[in-house]
């Protein structure tokens, strides 16, 4: 073989095997590579010097995409570290005015449908806002609007501070937004798309690395933020949609329908990072998971056809709606009780209504004065015997289906629980 062969089959070679490693050195020191055994000066070595099968070594052995659960969610990260980082965030100004308010707020579709009827709402400065209401009742159109993605037929609204409808950039600087139903690149990696967020909203350099980093911390994402977002869970993809919402610092946060696909566990951690967010930025979320809203929210608007039915702290509209509910169990393997049981209560005058579930009857009265004492002889009278009779308060589930059922098309005037020391205008 003479040499001008010998070198034509060893220059492509070793441009492969150049091109090889310093592909592998590139990718081994991108910032979000995790190695086996934590040591990429090891890694350097190995691709450097293992003649010719360094680099090969390293991409089918050394690279680690396994860490971060592929399959389940990664834990929230600890309190106090992203206590830490918010407490560096702008804080929401200390004034009276309201985030967000709304004066005949309205938006028809064509074909004469009222999607949002004549909204007046205030959301206090600071408040965690659940905002409910039945599929169809118009939660997503109001969202819609307040984040500038509609245009209102009617009424005008202000959102931290800025008029809704403009055409500047006022409004997107101030809110953040996350869709019902987010749709992500599976190819990008978590830290690629907050990165391409934070550039849109005007961050580079040293900012915005430090901003996508604070933002994967508060989302509890840092050590899945490598990963291609195909391989995130639902409550991951949640959250990293929860996180391009808070990497321009908003000071009002929309969430249309942040939990109601996640299961339990994704549920818990998407409303653990809304409840840290108190004090950082006004949270406005819709949802039709009451337990959920108990759980973060300090404030509740229903709606239902369009129309605001009742609004105020849910501690207020529990007290108002406390309709008296009696719970009765009755003992096991008694054939037909729970059915003999609501026979018996169905049909009294104090009886509100009855409702049974496999093992508990519920009767929801008006005046438990008069129920009370009339409950336990109709179940004597009945036959039944029981193992549980209390008198329990209702949930703001109770209150919500008592009102969203009472509140047809015909639309009474909505009730408002005031915020203390606020005027109807949202001012001290
Ligand atoms: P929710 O979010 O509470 O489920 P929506 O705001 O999505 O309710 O919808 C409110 C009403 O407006 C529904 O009757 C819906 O069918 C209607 N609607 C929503 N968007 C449009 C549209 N683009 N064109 C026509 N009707 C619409």
């Amino acid at each position: 073989m003479d040499a001008a062969t010998i070198a034509l089959v060893l220059i492509p070679l070793a441009i492969l095997q150049f091109g090889l490693m310093f592909y592998a050195l590139y990718d081994l020191f991108a910032e979000d590579r995790r190695v086996r055994g934590d040591s990429k000066i090891m890694w350097a070595l190995i691709i450097a010097f293992a003649s010719g099968i360094g680099p090969l070594v390293y991409f089918f052995v050394g690279r680690d995409d396994s860490r971060g659960a592929v399959t389940g969610n990664v834990p929230a990260a600890p309190t106090d570290s992203i206590a830490r980082i918010l407490a560096t965030w702008p804080a929401l100004p200390e004034t009276a005015d309201a985030a967000i308010s709304t004066t005949g707020l309205s938006k028809r579709y064509g074909g004469g449908v009222v999607a949002l009827d004549r909204l007046n709402l205030t959301v206090p400065s600071g408040s965690i806002f659940g905002f409910l209401g039945p599929n169809g009742a118009g939660k997503t159109t109001t969202l819609r609007l307040l984040t500038g993605l509609a245009s209102a037929t009617d009424g005008t609204g202000s959102v931290a501070g800025v008029k809704i409808g403009g055409t500047g950039g006022d409004l997107a600087r101030n809110i953040g937004y996350l869709d019902q139903d987010p749709r992500f690149y599976g190819w990008m990696r978590g830290r690629e798309l907050l990165n391409m967020v934070g550039q849109l909203h005007g961050l580079h350099g040293a900012a915005l690395k430090q901003r996508v980093g604070e933002v994967l911390e508060i989302v509890g994402l840092t050590d899945a933020a490598h990963r291609r977002i195909g391989g995130y869970s639902g409550g991951m993809r949640q959250r990293l949609g929860i996180g391009q919402a808070l990497i321009n610092q908003p000071r009002v946060l929309f969430l249309d329908e942040p939990v109601s696909s996640l299961d339990p566990e994704g549920r818990r951690d998407v409303l653990e990072i809304i409840s840290r967010l108190r004090g950082t930025a006004t949270v406005f979320m819709s949802t039709h998971i009451l337990n959920d809203v108990e759980r973060v929210c300090d404030r509740v608007a229903i709606l239902n056809f369009g129309h605001l039915v009742v609004e105020g702290p849910i501690a207020e509209l529990l007290d108002r709606y406390a309709q008296p509910i009696y719970e009765l169990q009755p003992e096991p393997q008694q054939p037909g009780s729970i059915d003999r049981l609501a026979a018996a209560l169905r049909g009294q005058a104090w009886a509100h209504e009855v409702k049974s579930t496999p093992d508990t009857v519920r009767v929801f009265v008006d005046d438990p004065t008069v129920a009370g004492p009339a409950i336990m002889p109709l179940v004597v009278a009945s036959g039944v015997s029981l193992v549980r009779y209390e008198r329990v308060r209702p949930s703001l589930e109770d209150i919500f289906l008592r009102l969203v059922a009472e509140s047809g098309p015909p639309i009474a005037p909505p009730v408002t629980v005031p915020v203390w020391g606020l005027d109807a205008s949202g001012r001290r």
